[in-house]
């Protein structure tokens, strides 16, 4: 799955008990690849127990010696900030942020940069990105603990993900049957139910055009068609085995 290609960067995290929730956090929303940059201490028995069984993202997690090798080989980078910085980089909600990151990890590496609990990133850090990511909260209590501003993002990205898997299984649906396949359907309906003696070709009655009714409501997919066709000929199958059977009894 393309959620493969999104990384987590915490930069400089001092506690290791946010290490660990930031891997709890995205293994609960897919994600499973952590980088982290400078890490005060890791491993540690602080990160792990926090991690509540996500020890794979803590095990499989890269440490770097700094921001731009763990941001190697990424096209795209989002960075989050508390607080609004004077930069020229936009500023973009985290629903922004899981869409544009569940659309760009569909063709390659991105990722989403976590500042320190202290100070979160510097100037020169945030620059690298081409996006500010801010969670909207109180205005007087904007800062988020680290591995709770990792939950809300990677919610947004996996919500972005799965609407966009709803999107394309949309975009590319069974092919609704044709008229053709439709209208040879109704001919073997119409012959089944005469042979199955219920429908008198004397006295039709309107039972085809109800039949039809009912059916075009449907919108059939091909697929579709042919499952009832196949239904059709089963029964009818059934009728020419048992009439055999009663004109050729076992025991002549
Ligand atoms: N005191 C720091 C905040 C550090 S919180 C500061 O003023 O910048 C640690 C990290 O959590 C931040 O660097 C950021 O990556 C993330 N974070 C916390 N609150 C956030 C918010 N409201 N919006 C976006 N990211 C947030």
């Amino acid at each position: 799955m393309a959620l493969e290609r999104v990384r987590i960067v915490l930069v400089e995290p001092s506690h290791p008990g946010n290490i660990g929730g930031a891997a709890r956090a995205m293994k609960n929303m897919c994600l499973s690849r952590l980088y982290l940059v400078r890490p005060e201490a890791f491993p540690a028995p602080e990160a792990t127990a926090r991690a509540a069984g996500a020890d794979d993202i803590l095990d499989t997690a890269v440490v770097c010696a700094d921001l731009a090798t763990a941001l190697h080989g990424c096209q795209r980078v989002f960075a989050t900030s508390a607080r609004p910085r004077q930069l020229a980089v936009p500023v973009i909600t985290p629903r922004a942020c899981g869409a544009a990151v569940a659309q760009a990890s569909a063709v390659g590496g991105v990722a989403v940069v976590f500042g320190r609990e202290d100070a979160g990133l510097t100037n020169a850090e945030l620059s690298l990105a081409g996006q500010l990511v801010q969670i909207p909260t109180a205005t007087h209590f904007s800062s988020l603990n680290l591995a709770a501003a990792v939950q809300v993002l990677a919610y947004e990205i996996l919500v972005a993900w799965n609407a966009q898997i709803v999107a394309i299984a949309e975009e590319a649906p069974e092919p609704i049957a044709s008229h053709e396949a439709l209208e040879a359907f109704y001919v073997q309906m119409e012959h089944t139910l005469v042979e199955l003696n219920m429908l008198d070709p004397q006295n039709p009655r309107r039972l085809m055009l109800r039949m039809r009714r009912l059916f075009n409501r449907a919108h059939l997919e091909n697929t579709e068609v042919n499952l009832l066709r196949g239904i059709l000929s089963a029964a009818l199958g059934r009728k020419y085995r048992w009439l055999e059977k009663v004109r050729k009894p076992d025991h002549l």
